[in-house]
């Protein structure tokens, strides 16, 4: 009876929308057999049988039978038996997981080799050298991939041979000398792993097979998921095909190609031929290889085939493909396509060339771009032409393209920063004690770490660039130097980061602005003047600039921007943003304000506090008329100051020390001091994080939100007398209670009415509210009776779902939550679209049903984050509110959400 297979499945079985079972490479070698392509024959072992194998640590029996099966019919296809004795078939085993991983074991050729069938390849071939390079080329890499035999063995064997052959290069080894090699190979893998090199066919490939489903969990291989965002439960593919020989002499090679050029998008012929080798030696580089165009000369046939088999794919799949292929004495084998990678400016230029070719529509071109690729156009970058090579190479983390000075600590980093010096902060990996030098420098560079390391979160937070985990990189804080294979580089001496690419350079490389940024904020005329003629530059302007605005005319989120002053507010508008979603007023009392607030703290009776809050309204109003004037006609979302008053006062241990010093020293000490340390020991919190902040404080000092009221409505009523549209909308942090609300409100309302009353102004001032507890998504259809709208404070809303610590929770154990799978990302980047993203929709529908219509954003950090616009997108929102800076992305991303 047939076993129903559920592992194994023929080339011709498949297609390409079967990646999470085949793999990306045996899903797209189905589709190119679908297509008609020369595929060599063979079949692909799916993630189910590898799954199914880490999960039990052995195959399925199953699986045994299935690949009989199939090798049965790849037999019969091309009329020749794995590994006979005559005319013997041998296989290549490669791995193929649904996203192309590097780490993972690539690939074992030459499989079914033994004693007596490398005598049967030699007669099938007429070519005894070539069947014993072969034979010996299968041992070397079974040895080292499947085996786990150090590699520099079988190098060092072959170099002997050579050497005692007197011969400098592997092509000019005869098939005596092969065999010597092949005898040395064995007895290595003997030595080594303690067993003889299989003869049996059958064993060898059970063996390749089950060494790629371990490849899946190597040390690297995690390393690179945990980066990339990879879930680990896929699992990989194994594809086995019939070899086919590109070193069978002249008329044979090996090659890649690009349908389109990967870094500008023109169509045309791009890529590298070589005659009379196989696939790794062009990987090694051990000759060099030919541009394609001379495969024309050499062998216009197989020339002519491949740009038919181009412009097929390019036509089937509407992309950049890219090819490896074989010719074999004079016939074209295809050997794997996919859809090419490349760099951020090739996306936007070849989904709107494509779009002109009329090959795909315009919301498909949405599609082919992203907002993490436009983030990387809007930085500033290195030169291209600058020559520089990079030292070494960590993952580009956050954007933007660093020079400056080595310093490895805090007191170096602000030493230098304070005699003017520009610098670059090199650490092992960097923790919370490592703030003041990272605000200090330009740059951040660790050696350790992740996307969502310490040093990658809080770089993106602060808009500079960053690069971590440059592994290469030996740093010796103490020694202050950092070592680089034989480079050492001490503190002072210049590097260059690239934060896009992750490259580090020695020594100053020219930077250049951004063409895109230009044209964002100053539009597509400056854009083209500052591209000075230069064709690829202005054809990416337009590219961006039509991408663009497509996406804005089909998304249906809007997008504000969080902005606290009029120049942030200015710098958001230019750059597209639709409102402010969130002022956070707070930080308006920051620096030499600070001490209005202490001021106020520290009142002790209502008197003093009127007297110390009273000076404040003038401050706030010029505040808001600035901030409403910036977004003339835009609405502009104000929340009414929420952090713990404790951020206004000095720290508490300093203050005692300070007051202890003085004491001991039988000083008289300072009164004022004394009555701050005594107010600082008042208001200490454990949690003040989860204390007296936000709403709570309006309640607890009503003077403080109320002079903000009143500020915002003085303010409204000056620029309406000077004929402009300000359009405020009043928010109240943090609130959990619709009572909470309900009081704020009924005050705002007498605030607002007794402005009115004065200046004879009717105003119009929307009162809303942040939700952020969750308290406050579960009764959201209470709150929706008083709030006029809703923000989603997806920052604390985070914060207080989980439970984390938002403060601390990054360095505390996040690595290992990363490590063990329990988040792919830190969820205070990507929203938790299941437990966090479930209350939002809670919020959202609860709100609606109350109050149809109401308003409802997000002003937390995930208003900028793409996979979370997304979401909000589904879950139905009104509108993202983002740092100025990623506006331009969220306008891309809501734009892509909708299509
Ligand atoms: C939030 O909590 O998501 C928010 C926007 O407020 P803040 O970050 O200021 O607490
Ligand atoms: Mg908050």
């Amino acid at each position: 009876e047939a076993i129903m297979a559920t592992f194994v499945f023929d080339f011709s079985e498949g297609n390409k929308d079967q990646k999470d079972l085949l793999g990306g490479k045996g899903a797209n070698l189905a589709e190119m057999v679908n297509m008609g392509l020369p595929v060599p024959p063979g079949f692909t072992i799916s993630t189910e049988a590898c799954k199914a194998y880490l999960k039990d640590g052995k195959s399925p029996d199953a699986l045994r039978v299935e690949v009989t099966q199939a090798l049965r019919k790849t037999e019969d296809q091309i009329g020749r038996h794995f590994g006979a004795d005559k005319e013997p078939l041998l296989l290549s085993v490669r791995s193929g997981a649904k996203f192309s991983m590097p780490g993972m074991m690539e690939t074992v050729l030459n499989v079914g080799l033994n004693d007596t069938s490398v005598q049967g390849l030699a007669e099938f071939a007429s070519d005894e050298r070539f069947a014993w390079d072969s034979y010996r080329r299968l041992i070397q890499m079974f040895g080292k991939t499947v085996l786990d035999i150090d590699g520099e063995l079988f190098a060092a064997a072959l170099d002997a041979q050579k050497a005692k052959a007197g011969v400098a290069s592997d092509p000019e080894l005869t098939a005596a000398d092969h065999k010597e090699v092949v005898a040395a190979y064995k007895q290595i893998v003997l030595d080594e792993a303690g067993l003889e090199f299989p003869q049996d066919p059958r064993t060898q490939l059970n063996m390749a097979i089950e060494a790629v489903f371990n490849s899946w969990n190597t040390e690297r291989a995690r390393l690179y998921r945990r980066r990339e965002r990879i879930p680990n439960d896929l699992g990989t593919a194994v594809n086995v095909m019939a070899m086919v020989f590109g070193n069978l002499g002249e008329t044979s090679g090996t090659g890649v190609c690009f349908t389109r050029d990967p870094s500008t998008g023109h169509s045309g012929v791009y890529g590298d031929y070589l005659s009379n080798a196989q696939g790794e030696d062009v990987v090694a580089g051990i000759r060099n290889t030919l541009p394609l165009a001379e495969l024309e000369k050499l062998d216009p046939k197989s020339y002519a085939d491949l740009r038919a088999a181009m412009r097929q794919l390019e036509t089937h799949y509407r992309d950049l493909c890219d090819i490896e292929f074989t010719v074999e004495r004079g016939k074209l084998w295809m050997l794997q396509t996919r859809i090419g990678k490349r760099t951020a400016a090739a996306a936007f230029r070849v989904a709107t060339q494509l779009v002109d070719e009329h090959l795909i529509t315009m919301d498909e071109a949405l599609g082919r771009v992203s907002g993490d690729q436009l983030s990387q156009l809007l930085f500033p970058h290195f030169a291209a032409d600058s020559g520089v090579m990079p030292l070494a190479k960590g993952l580009g983390a956050s954007p933007g393209a660093s020079v400056g000075e080595i310093v490895f600590d805090n007191d170096g980093a602000t030493a230098r920063k304070e005699a003017g010096a520009k610098v670059i902060l090199v650490r092992r990996e960097t923790s919370p004690d490592d703030l003041p030098g990272m605000v200090a420098s330009v740059g951040v560079l660790t050696a350790r770490g992740g996307k969502t390391s310490h040093a990658a979160v809080v770089a993106r937070g602060m808009g500079m660039c960053a690069v971590v985990g440059a592994e290469a990189l030996k740093v010796d804080p103490n020694a202050k130097t950092v070592t680089v294979g034989g480079t050492v580089l001490h503190e002072g001496e210049i590097i260059a980061i690239d934060g896009a690419t992750g490259e580090i350079f020695v020594g100053e490389v020219p930077v250049v602005d951004s063409p895109v940024m230009v044209y964002i904020s100053e539009g597509i005329d400056a854009a083209q003047q500052a591209a000075h003629g230069d064709p690829e530059t202005q054809d990416l302007i337009n590219s961006v600039d039509r991408l663009l605005r497509y996406a804005d005319g089909v998304r249906r989120l809007r997008v504000r921007a969080n902005a606290d002053t009029a120049e942030d507010a200015i710098r958001a508008r230019e750059r597209g943003a639709q409102g402010i979603g969130l002022c956070r007023t707070e930080h308006q009392f920051l620096g030499e304000r600070r001490t209005y607030v202490e001021a106020v703290i520290l009142a002790e009776t209502e008197d003093e506090r009127t007297a110390a809050l009273d000076p404040l309204v003038p401050v706030q109003r010029q505040d808001f008329v600035e901030l409403l004037t910036a977004m003339d006609g835009l609405p502009t979302t104000i929340r009414l100051i929420d952090p713990p008053l404790h951020e206004f006062l000095p720290d508490l241990t300093e203050l005692s020390v300070k007051v202890a010093v003085a004491e001991a020293k039988g000083e008289e000490a300072d009164p004022h001091e004394l009555k701050l340390l005594a107010a600082v020991q008042r208001m200490h919190e454990a949690n003040p994080m989860l204390g007296l902040r936000g709403v709570r404080l309006g309640l607890k000092i009503p003077g403080l939100f109320d002079l903000q009221i009143r500020a915002i409505a003085e303010a409204t009523v000056e620029l309406l007398g000077q004929g402009k549209r300000p359009k405020p909308e009043i928010m109240v942090p943090l609130v959990g209670s619709v009572r909470e609300l309900q009081i704020i409100r009924d005050r705002a309302e007498k605030i607002i009415a007794d402005v009115t009353a004065t200046t004879g102004t009717a105003l119009r001032i929307p009162i809303g509210c942040m939700i952020e507890l969750p308290r406050a998504a579960l009764t959201a259809g209470r709150i929706a009776e008083e709030a006029e709208f809703f923000s989603f404070g997806t920052n604390d809303l985070t914060q207080t779902t989980w439970g984390f610590s938002r403060d601390d929770v990054e360095s505390a154990f996040f690595a290992d939550y990363l490590e063990s799978g329990v988040l792919t990302i830190s969820p205070f980047e990507t929203l938790d679209g299941f437990g966090v993203g479930k209350l939002v929709k809670m919020g959202v529908e609860a709100g609606r049903a109350t109050r149809p219509g109401i308003h409802v954003g997000v002003c937390g950090e995930h208003g900028g984050d793409p996979e979370s616009i997304h979401f909000f997108h589904a879950a139905g929102l009104d509108y993202v509110s983002c740092s100025p800076f990623r506006v331009p992305v969220a306008r891309l991303e809501a734009g892509r959400a909708a299509v």
